[in-house]
């Protein structure tokens, strides 16, 4: 178990483009596991590669149902619109109004290397499109209509 150090909004690699994972070798489980043990010690309830500082389509998620493993997700189909608070563990102490799809579908491997596909609505749905962003170099105060100091 280890805990990685999550990067702060002005770090460059938060803006990079993530770059996709050829092949699932034991680093990237590695990297998984650790990602979700830093999630949870953060109280999160998401987690971009990127944000430990590593530039790799990988995000872990966990919203209160388990923890949800994603290694090059794509957004394959979206639903209606809501709008509601969201914050990101590289920008603490800040809020901000954000509209998000209603409901989403992932497409994602998991760490078996299978093609897995995630449909989530609510606080998943948001968490799944705020993380996807992460790995385009999108932080969500980009798209915040207000933000505010928690
Ligand atoms: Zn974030």
């Amino acid at each position: 178990m280890a805990i990685y150090q999550i990067v702060e909004i002005g770090s460059e690699v938060l803006r990079e483009k993530a770059v996709p994972v050829k092949e699932i070798t034991p680093n990237i489980e590695k990297l998984l596991d650790n990602m979700l043990d830093t999630l949870y010690d953060a109280n999160g309830v998401g987690l971009a590669a990127p944000q430990v500082g590593v530039s790799k389509r990988v995000v872990v998620i966990d919203v209160g149902e388990g923890p949800i493993e994603l290694i090059n997700p794509v957004i394959i189909a979206k639903e209606g619109e809501d709008l509601d608070d969201e914050g990101c563990l590289s920008i603490p102490g800040i809020t901000g109004q954000v509209a998000r799809a209603a409901k989403v579908k992932v497409e994602a491997l998991n760490r078996q290397g299978e093609l897995q596909v995630i449909e989530g609505e609510g606080l998943l749905s948001r968490c799944l499109q705020h993380e996807i962003d992460h790995l385009e170099g999108i932080l969500f105060v980009d798209k915040a209509k207000k933000t505010s100091r928690r």
